[in-house]
Order: C-alpha cells, then sequence, then structure tokens
C-alpha cells in the first residue's frame, strides 16, 4: 500500500517560516515512528501569483482533490494589496474550500495550563479548557438568496436570506457526530429555534440523524444566545458544539478568546467522506500571514503544528500520535519555553520560530 499523501502549501509571510516546522514533524514521524507521508510541496495565494498570475494553478486544485489532506501555511501581505479582486492572493484559499467543498469547519479551543495567565477569564474557568467549535461553512446566511440593497419607497433596505436545506444540516451533523466519537461522545447544537424557521428545521434534523444514527452519542440543544452566555461563563461544560454558519463565526472567534495567542490556534475544514470514511481535508492555522514579523524568525509555530496533529487525527486515524505531539507541544509549555507572542507584559527572552520546533522535536 502507498503511503498516506499530503499536499502542502506553505503560502505567503509566515507561513512558509511556520510550515518548515511542520515538515521536521512530518519527517521525524517517518523516521522515528515509522509513520511514512508522501509529501508534496506547491505554491499558493501571493507566491503562486508571483509565480504563475494566479493565485491557485489549476494544477495545484487538482492535487489538492487528490491528496489525502492539504496542509496550508498563510495567504495575503500588503504586497498584493492592489491587486485585482480576480487574482488577490485570498482567492486562491477559497477556491480551495469551493472546489473541496469543506462544508465542516472545526476550531478547537483548547487552554494549556501553562498558557492559562493568558486567557482573557479567569484561570479556573478556562485550565484544562478542550471544545471543539463545528461551523457549517458553505450555506447559511451568507449565501442564501434572495440578497441585496434594494430600493423600498424611498428608502434602501438590505436583504440576506438564511437559508438551509436538510440535506445541508444532515452532513454537518453527522461531521459532528463523527467527531464527537473521536473524542467525548458528547454534542451540543446551537441555533435559535424560539425565533428562525431554519433554527427550527436545524434542531429538527439534528434530533432525527442523532436517533437514526448516534444514539450512543449524548446530545443537547442550546440557543445561540445562551451559548455566547455561556461559552464565557463556564466553557468547560461543553465538549463538540455544532451550529450554523453565522452563529459559528462568532461564537468560534469568541471561544478562540477564552484561551489566548492567535499563535496557538489550528483549524480544520473537512469535506464529504469517500468510499474509506476519509473526508476531503484542509488544515491551516487560524492566524493569517502576519507581514508585521515575517522574515525575522518570531512567529510562533504552534497553530500550524497543531493543525498537522488535527490531520494526524482526523484524516489518518492517529489518534494516539496526534496525541503525542499535543503533549509535546503541552510539555515545553510547561517547561516555560515561549516565542514572542506568548510573553507576558513582565518579557523575558523568547525563543525563534526554530528554536520552538526544535525543544517540540526533542519533547
Ligand atoms: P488575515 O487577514 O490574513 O487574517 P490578519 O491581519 O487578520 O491577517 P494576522 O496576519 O493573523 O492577522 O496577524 C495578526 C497579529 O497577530 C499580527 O500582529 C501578527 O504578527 C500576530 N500573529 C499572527 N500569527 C502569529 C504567529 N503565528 N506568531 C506570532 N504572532 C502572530
Ligand atoms: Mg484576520
Amino acid at each position: 500500500m502507498s503511503n498516506p499523501s499530503i499536499l502542502i502549501l506553505p503560502g505567503d509571510g509566515i507561513g512558509p517560516e511556520v510550515m518548515s516546522q511542520v515538515e521536521r514533524i512530518i519527517e521525524w514521524f517517518g523516521d522515528k515512528r515509522g509513520l511514512k507521508f508522501d509529501v508534496e510541496t506547491d505554491l499558493v495565494g501571493g507566491a503562486a501569483y508571483d509565480n504563475h498570475g494566479t493565485p491557485l494553478a489549476d494544477e495545484t486544485m487538482a492535487r489538492a482533490l487528490e491528496v489525502d489532506a492539504v496542509l496550508l501555511g498563510a495567504v495575503g501581505g500588503p504586497k498584493y494589496d492592489d491587486l485585482d479582486f480576480s487574482v488577490k492572493p485570498e482567492r486562491g484559499l477559497l477556491r480551495l474550500r469551493k472546489e473541496m467543498d469543506l462544508f465542516s469547519n472545526l476550531r478547537p479551543a483548547q487552554c494549556f495550563d501553562a498558557l492559562a495567565d493568558f486567557s482573557s477569564l479567569k484561570k479556573d474557568v478556562v485550565a484544562g479548557l478542550d471544545i471543539m467549535i463545528v461551523r457549517e461553512l458553505t450555506s447559511g446566511v451568507y449565501f442564501g438568496e434572495p440578497r441585496g440593497i434594494h430600493k423600498e419607497g424611498n428608502e434602501r433596505v438590505g436583504i440576506n436570506t438564511q437559508r438551509y436545506t436538510e440535506s445541508e444540516i444532515a452532513r454537518v451533523a453527522r461531521s459532528a457526530f463523527e467527531l464527537a466519537r473521536k473524542r467525548n461522545n458528547k454534542v451540543c447544537s446551537m441555533e435559535k429555534a424560539n425565533v428562525m424557521e431554519s433554527g427550527i428545521l436545524w434542531r429538527d434534523v439534528v434530533t432525527e440523524i442523532h436517533q437514526a444514527e448516534y444514539p450512543d452519542v449524548e446530545l443537547s440543544h442550546m440557543y445561540a444566545d445562551n451559548g455566547a452566555m455561556q461559552l464565557v461563563r463556564a466553557p468547560k461544560q461543553f465538549d463538540v458544539i455544532v451550529t450554523d454558519n453565522l452563529f459559528g463565526d462568532v461564537l468560534s472567534d469568541c471561544a478562540a478568546m477564552l484561551t489566548g495567542s492567535l499563535g496557538m490556534l489550528p483549524s480544520a475544514s473537512l469535506g464529504a467522506p469517500d468510499a474509506n470514511g476519509r473526508p476531503k481535508a484542509l488544515y491551516e492555522p487560524v492566524h493569517g500571514s502576519a507581514p508585521d514579523i515575517t522574515g525575522q524568525g518570531k512567529a510562533n509555530p504552534i497553530a500550524c503544528i497543531l493543525s498537522f496533529a488535527m490531520a494526524l487525527r482526523y484524516s489518518f486515524d492517529q489518534s494516539d500520535e496526534a496525541t503525542r505531539l499535543e503533549k509535546a507541544v503541552e510539555k515545553v509549555l510547561a517547561d516555560g519555553v515561549r516565542t514572542a507572542d506568548l510573553m507576558g507584559p513582565e518579557g523575558g527572552s523568547p525563543v525563534s520560530t526554530t528554536e520552538m520546533g526544535d525543544v517540540i522535536l526533542e519533547a
């Protein structure tokens, strides 16, 4: 059998800097754990535009659809600000998401004990926090028709339509239940069924899928406004949260700040599972290309490294190896190793991107 395949798209800015640490870790897994991957690297974003005049070449798109997982660094930067919208770096990423049909966006909010002081909340509220928000990514109010700004009489009216089909809800619900089975068997679904028709359908369909296919998973429902409150009040009551595109946008940013630095946050975007149950998948750090620190060796590679840990878990069925990697990150943080973004106001001596990679590999 051939090795599982990975397409690496480092992209722009700090993307290549943080991704080079992931490349070392992938090699380590091959050498030390016998876990070999077929890795290929290509261009995306501004880097692809510079070489091909397009932020994502057709051949790259085709490979992304073939491989088992795509790892992406970051796209964009001031150099490309004045480009025409159709060739902006971000369009490369949007094309990947659209053509891979990545409808399920996974954003973990995990608080390492060593960084609990970084949270905007009290330490005991967030220490040990480990939750996952599953956001529907390809439908809902961001895409529903009709939309637009119209004239009614002598005033303008802005219109968006929240629209969900049964199958769109069902597939993201399945994605959340599958995830729950790999974690702690617990899902909370959030909508506003008290005031929205799409919320009523959301709750019905999630309940039906649960009863028919995932009765072993514990399911609860919550109105999304209460969910926002509970996320800040007592986030550890949750494990997997599944919600629509708009609520997911807001709730996942809210959950992210429970944990502290942008340099720590990984993400995964999943599509439909293939015949072997393996979903199309793209893994990327939540942060952007960080032009202000590019080329200075300051970038924190942990968000990108933890994104690869998610790939191990969700694309390659290697939960134990994913945990091994996460534990290594946890250990170096507990040992006090910090990149600049993880330094408090009192300062200290930060390590570089490569040094952070070194100690994680050692751990
Ligand atoms: P985008 O539009 O691509 O999302 P952005 O401007 O919203 O980009 P980032 O590029 O993520 O945001 O940068 C926001 C801030 O966070 C910057 O000051 C950047 O230096 C910092 N930052 C982002 N990622 C990291 C990282 N991995 N390590 C250290 N600092 C980071
Ligand atoms: Mg941003």
